[in-house]
């Protein structure tokens, strides 16, 4: 194995670290705490486990949290109410609404009801819009996680060939914006594209979103590429014992890692950034609604 493997645990927890020194400032300076409210609709069992972890790392880097659980059949206007509540709450500066939601709910409504200074997980669609015109937004948290992981391996990206695989809302197409920001030259891929393998064979930069475990193999790798895997897939492992289940990548692993310069394992690569960049993104709302200078390094 030759790649640099790039350690998103250990990044995310120095994210956090920055994370915590703003807050304590904000605390020591200006007498602020930011505050991140969660709003989970359902017991989802794997939301449940993130908006658990969210609210503990929000508490540990010294901000406030607030958890909402409505039940699962609550309405939209009661839904929308309670996002209201928290638009005009002054103590909250960070409002995220777990998806997906039950069936019932329009999500899209939901999420552009969220003030857009709060909203950061930056779904809202006046976010989008600053984020494709090159404006200052709320940057959606996973692709600003594998902006900044980018960003300390290589520097500069300039003029650097990226290929996204994937054009979803939440991660192919904020991610590509964001590396166009960085004067990436950037192709989007993804279900129709034609001669995959050759697409991505051109890239310095492959960043695979595409939710199919290891459909990337080495043999579509550059020499020398670096490889930025989000997908998260979770395969039976009967080798661990009866119905235990392991989780990989969109990349298939081994056999990338011969040949790209550095790569994101699964899991410890993407999936500890979210949350840390969540937290960023908290706390660059609350310095932007108080008129404060934006954290160094935490935004895009
Ligand atoms: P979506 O299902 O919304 O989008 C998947 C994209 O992949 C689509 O654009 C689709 O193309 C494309 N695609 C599907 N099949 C192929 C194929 N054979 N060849 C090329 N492209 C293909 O997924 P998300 O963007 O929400 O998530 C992607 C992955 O990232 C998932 O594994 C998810 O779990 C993970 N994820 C991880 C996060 C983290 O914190 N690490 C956060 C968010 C997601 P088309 O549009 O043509 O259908």
């Amino acid at each position: 194995m030759s790649a640099q493997v790039i350690d998103g645990k250990a990044f995310a927890a120095k994210v956090r670290g920055q994370v915590a020194e703003g807050v304590s400032k904000l605390r020591a300076d200006h007498d602020l705490v930011p505050g991140l409210a969660v709003v989970l609709v359902g017991e989802d069992p794997a939301s449940e486990v993130y908006v658990r972890s969210k609210g503990k790392m929000t508490v540990e880097v010294g901000m406030k949290s607030v958890e909402h659980r409505l039940d699962a059949d609550t309405s939209e206007a009661d839904l929308l109410a309670v996002i209201k509540s928290l638009n005009e709450d002054a103590s909250i500066h960070g409002i995220l609404v777990q998806l997906p939601l039950p069936k019932h709910l329009n999500e899209d409504l939901v999420i552009n009801s969220i003030d857009p200074a709060k909203d950061v997980d930056g779904f809202h669609i006046s976010n989008v819009g600053l984020l494709g015109t090159g404006q200052k937004s709320m940057v959606p948290c996973t692709p600003l996680g594998c902006l900044m992981m980018l960003r300390d391996h290589h520097g500069s990206l300039s003029g650097l060939d990226a290929v996204v695989v994937g054009r979803s809302n939440i991660v192919g197409k904020p991610m590509a914006q964001l590396l166009l920001g960085d004067s990436c030259t950037v192709t989007i891929a993804h279900s129709r594209t034609k001669d995959l393998p050759d697409v991505v064979r051109r890239a310095d930069i492959v960043v695979a979103a595409v939710g199919r475990p290891e459909m990337v193999p080495g043999d579509w790798i550059k020499p020398g590429a670096t490889v930025i895997d989000v997908g998260i897939n979770r395969l039976d492992a009967p080798e661990k014992g009866e119905g235990k289940t392991r989780l990989v990548g969109d990349v298939h692993y081994e056999s990338a890692a011969a040949v790209a310069g550095a790569i994101t394992p699964v899991p410890g690569g993407v999936g500890p950034m979210t949350i840390a960049c969540l937290l960023a993104n908290t706390l660059t709302a609350c310095c932007r609604a108080n008129g404060l200078p934006e954290p160094e390094g935490l935004t895009a």
